[in-house]
């Protein structure tokens, strides 16, 4: 087993705590409901990733712009689940780290957004995109995941869930028609389309999705014991694909490969996600290609962090910082090392270094340099943990674990009615309302009336969470 690694942070628990009553709520108003409903809510597993958020951002920017949707801010949201699946709402994208590790090229995620962002420029299912879109992250998942664990439930294994999910799965084709996600044959051949557009005004092939597609649709005719919810949601009979692969092949960028310094980033998300989520055998599957690559390098040093040898996972580190200097990512690991053997010091300067590297200007990054400035615990790198914190804040303002940290040193520094306002606004990023009502309460006792942090905490006192979908 794994470690509980910084650099991958597995927010299953907080999440899962929240999405119980969301899931259930939301799922009863989009399809029937089953009594495996609270069963599969528990413990959505949502996963923060600096690196990895920042790739699949840089995967779906050109096509956003391209499909005129929203063309900055866009979410990534990270499920840890194995199975494929993806999902795009007006400005968030659900990928689960199961496609991910599956894709071996770049082409084979961007034309699985491609066609998603073809579904929302093409208004499918757009009432329903709406809502959810409007919905508090958490909920969505609990919602998504729920509607795939449905009939998928014989890939959670690891959850407890096979048998509920696979009971919804025999009752069959009704169950994964109503999916809240499930699109209409016209709809998927419009999406086709409009991705191969997509695709062509960014100089991309279409290669990637007829791959990923074209698996799905052979995956199908076995006997279907590994359900993945993106295949049910997409219908993928024969004639679709000979389309796909028509207006795939008459591209002028049909035979356009990834740039080589985006498929080594791919590489190395893959291998990062191997390590953290799958373990040393799907590291060593992934290593035994090209057992000397920069990817490969990396998996054998995180693999070294997380299986317990600190000492030799800095020196395969320096090794790799010394070929990418300017990688974020090898700070942040190196960071993440100097941590673990209570180098808070030093892992800072890594964590700074990583901060000022990253042009995706991550949230993450700030927070790790705010927590270990907290462990180095003097007055100054205190402070100067509050000012990174509210950083990262500022970049990930649902980011319930950075208001804990802040609440400590808020509550270091002697701050109180901050700590107070910090620990409401964790308690509220987690969907724990009523723990947040209290210490908002708690924290406008303290605040002068009508000063930001005093309407902040009547903003969290006055929240009801709506659970409506229409
Ligand atoms: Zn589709």
């Amino acid at each position: 087993m794994w470690s509980r690694p910084r650099t991958m942070i597995d927010r299953s628990t907080a999440i899962g705590r929240t999405a119980r009553g969301f899931a259930t709520l939301l799922l009863a108003a989009a399809v029937a409901v089953s009594a495996s409903v609270n069963a599969f809510a528990q413990g959505v597993p949502v996963v923060r990733d600096a690196e990895i958020e920042a790739l699949v951002r840089d995967y779906a920017r050109p096509i956003f712009k391209a499909a005129g949707l929203a063309n900055d801010g866009i979410d990534i949201v990270l499920v840890n689940d194995q199975s494929f699946n993806a999902f795009v709402t007006g400005r968030r994208l659900f990928i689960n780290t199961g496609a991910l590790v599956t894709a071996e090229t770049p082409n084979e995620i961007i034309g699985v957004i491609a066609h998603e962002a073809g579904h929302i420029a093409g208004g499918h299912q757009q009432k329903l995109r709406d809502q959810l879109d409007r919905a508090k992250t958490m909920a969505i998942i609990a919602t998504l995941l729920g509607a795939g664990a449905m009939v998928a439930g014989a890939t959670t294994k690891s959850r407890g869930l096979a048998g509920a999910g696979m009971g919804v799965a025999a009752g069959g084709g009704e169950m994964a028609q109503r999916s809240i996600l499930a699109y209409q044959r016209g709809e998927e051949i419009t999406a086709d389309r409009s991705a191969i557009t997509y695709l062509n005004a960014t100089g991309q092939s279409g290669m990637g999705m007829l791959k990923t597609f074209a698996r799905f649709q052979s995956a199908l005719s076995l006997s279907g014991t590994q359900l993945d919810p993106y295949r049910i949601s997409h219908p993928m009979p024969q004639e679709r694909i000979a389309n796909l692969e028509v207006l795939v092949k008459a591209s002028p960028y049909a035979n356009q490969v990834d740039p080589p310094a985006l498929q080594q980033r791919h590489d190395m998300m893959r291998i990062k996600i191997a390590a953290y989520m799958q373990g040393q055998a799907a590291v060593a599957r992934l290593m035994r290609k090209n057992p000397t690559s920069l990817a490969s390098r990396y998996g054998d040093a995180q693999q070294t962090y997380l299986y317990g040898n600190p000492g030799a996972a800095l020196t395969k580190t320096a090794a790799l910082i010394k070929e990418q200097p300017k990688n974020p990512y090898f700070q942040e690991l190196r960071g993440d090392i100097l941590m673990k053997v209570n180098k808070p010091k030093d892992a800072a300067d890594a964590y700074a270094k990583a901060v000022s590297l990253d042009p995706a200007r991550s949230g993450l990054l700030m927070v790790s340099l705010g927590q270990a400035l907290m462990a180095v615990g003097t007055p100054d790198s205190i402070k100067k943990a509050v000012t990174q914190l509210n950083n990262g804040i500022g970049r990930d303002k649902e980011n319930a674990e950075a208001y804990r940290y802040l609440a400590q040193a808020y509550g270091e520094l002697g701050q109180i009615p901050a700590a107070d306002l910090a620990t409401a606004e964790g308690h509220f990023y987690s969907a724990d309302y009523k723990n947040a009502k209290i210490f908002a309460m708690r924290a406008q006792q303290k605040l002068k009336r009508g000063e930001p942090g005093w309407l902040r905490a009547q903003d969290i006192i006055n929240y009801t969470p709506s659970n409506k979908l229409k």
